[in-house]
């Protein structure tokens, strides 16, 4: 079928909106990574009747469809060519004891604000905030600064729905002919390719599917390309009484993140660095020319303060309970993107697909002694932030315009560092259109090949959301 004919027919066979008209398809061919891939149509069902009836006939006519949540994902996850279903009419939700149960297209802000009521919150916090959806999350096992101490999206995941490609709704772990037929094609022998780190959101997390009972974590960080998910039961935990943070102030980002082992057996509910260049952005009484580790306390302040101290010394590092100002250091910590792409000038670029590794904590050097080599061999600009208690640094190339020849020979040679560290390519924002084509790289051909039969299990037309994660030919 003609793409100009998809958005026509489909508006005849839905009773949902239906949209094709150029400035809608330009908005969908966007999200926040620099990839642009124009859709067909772009549709916003309100009922899974209607995602069942877009998903039959984009599955007759061969038409590719991308599942999208509030667009702010990193990597081009959210993009395709062909139909891209806008869940935000999927929002309801439901407050439990101890957990969330919310349509894909609840945004997290307002999941926020109904757990605030309930005294509760959700572990992973994406430093966009309010903006992201629930679908959108479990989509890309996001997390946060508060996932060192609370877990990433799929620790917390206990329930998912999902409409497959074919058709079918299926609620895991509930649904014991799925889970049974996805240990059939689970080998256990390549779970030893997984990097031993505490966030990844690379290929398929079969290693976090021990036993049926958990086969909905298979859904976390798979980017569309299995189900649709129209709700998730998410664990929420009670807000701290108390807060602290502690912003303590390095010369060099070495000798910050050579610090942070010793930080971490404080038990900190967050610690994330920033590196001098975004400090350079957030006012005149922030030290120019330092780096900055967030140590953010959530029990015990006391006693925890005091160790802190003991570490960082009284001398460089400010201490608040003001909740207000609490926010608003965090605040700069959560504009750490906005601020290193300010700092770009009209002749550089950045380069998309290094940007969320993660190794394990006592490597971060060893992190850092390959970004310099980097740097040095490709003269480029480097500009980093991130989950340093995580082992997950946000580290964003600038190169020359004009060098983007060589920008897929830099990724492959920095992945390949960080795998030989026992790291992950992508610690939290994904694959998609970033990575897809180094997942072989990370896992090797076995473990790939596993990853194809569960694709093949949940969509063996390879309809859903195509080319991420997974590809057909490789
Ligand atoms: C400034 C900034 C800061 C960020 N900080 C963080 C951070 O700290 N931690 C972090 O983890 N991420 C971060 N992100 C990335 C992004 O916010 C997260 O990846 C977020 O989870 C994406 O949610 P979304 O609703 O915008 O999803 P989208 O971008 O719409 O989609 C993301 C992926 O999920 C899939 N998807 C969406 N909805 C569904 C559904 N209903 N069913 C199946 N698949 C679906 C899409 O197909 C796509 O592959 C940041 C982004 C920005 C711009």
């Amino acid at each position: 079928m003609h793409p100009r004919e998809i958005g026509p027919r489909l508006a005849k066979i839905t009773s949902c909106s239906v949209a094709w008209d150029k400035n809608t398809r330009d908005f969908y061919s966007r999200d926040a990574s620099q990839y642009t891939l124009r859709p067909a149509a772009i549709t916003f069902p309100k009922s899974e009747k209607e995602i069942i009836k877009i998903l039959r006939f984009a599955s007759r006519h061969k038409i590719p469809v991308t599942p999208r949540g509030g667009g702010t994902g990193l990597v081009g996850g959210a993009l395709g060519r062909g139909i891209i279903l806008d869940m935000r009419n999927f929002n309801k939700i439901r407050i439990g004891r101890n957990f969330i149960e919310a349509g894909a297209g609840v945004f997290k802000g307002e999941a926020d604000k109904e757990l605030t009521r309930h005294g509760r919150f959700l572990a992973p916090n994406p430093s966009i905030g309010p903006h992201c959806t629930i679908g959108g999350m479990v989509g890309t096992n996001a997390s946060g600064s508060r996932s060192l101490k609370y877990g990433s999206t799929i620790d917390s995941l206990i329930s998912v729905r999902i409409i497959t490609s074919s058709g079918k709704a299926v609620n895991l772990p509930c649904n014991v002919s799925v889970a049974k037929k996805l240990f059939r094609v689970l080998d256990p022998r390549v779970l030893g390719k997984f990097p031993k780190v505490s966030k990844n959101s690379c290929g398929y997390r079969i290693d976090r599917v021990p036993t049926t009972s958990q086969v909905q974590k298979i859904i976390a960080g798979s980017e569309g390309t299995l189900g649709v998910v129209v709700s998730a039961k998410l664990k929420t935990i009670p807000i701290p009484r108390k807060m602290a943070l502690v912003v303590a102030s390095y010369r060099t980002l070495r000798e910050a993140l050579g610090e942070v082992p010793r930080i971490l057996k404080v038990g900190p509910s967050a610690l994330e660095v920033i590196d001098d260049n975004i400090v350079a952005h957030m006012g005149k009484e922030w030290p120019k020319g330092k780096v900055l580790l967030y140590i953010e306390l959530d029990d015990d302040i006391s006693k925890k303060r005091s160790k802190v101290r003991r570490i960082t010394g009284t001398r460089n590092a400010r201490f608040t309970t003001n909740a207000g100002k609490i926010r608003q250091w965090w605040s700069y910590r959560n504009t750490a993107l906005s601020y290193s792409l300010r700092s770009i000038s009209k002749d550089e670029v950045i380069l998309p697909s290094i940007e969320d590794a993660a190794v394990p904590v006592h490597r971060l050097p060893l992190l850092l002694d390959l970004v310099e080599h980097l740097k040095s061999r490709y003269r480029m600009r480097v500009i980093i932030y991130g989950h340093a208690g995580n082992g997950n640094l946000h580290i964003r190339p600038i190169l020359k315009k004009g060098q983007s020849a060589i920008m897929r020979q830099i990724a492959a040679e920095f992945f390949h560092g960080v795998i030989s560290m026992g790291g992950t390519i992508t610690g939290e924002h994904g694959d998609g259109l970033s990575r897809t084509g180094f997942v072989k790289l990370q896992y090797g051909g076995d473990t790939y090949s596993v990853f194809k039969h569960v694709k093949e299990l949940f969509d063996p037309a390879y309809a859903l959301n195509p080319d991420k994660i997974i590809t057909r030919i490789r």
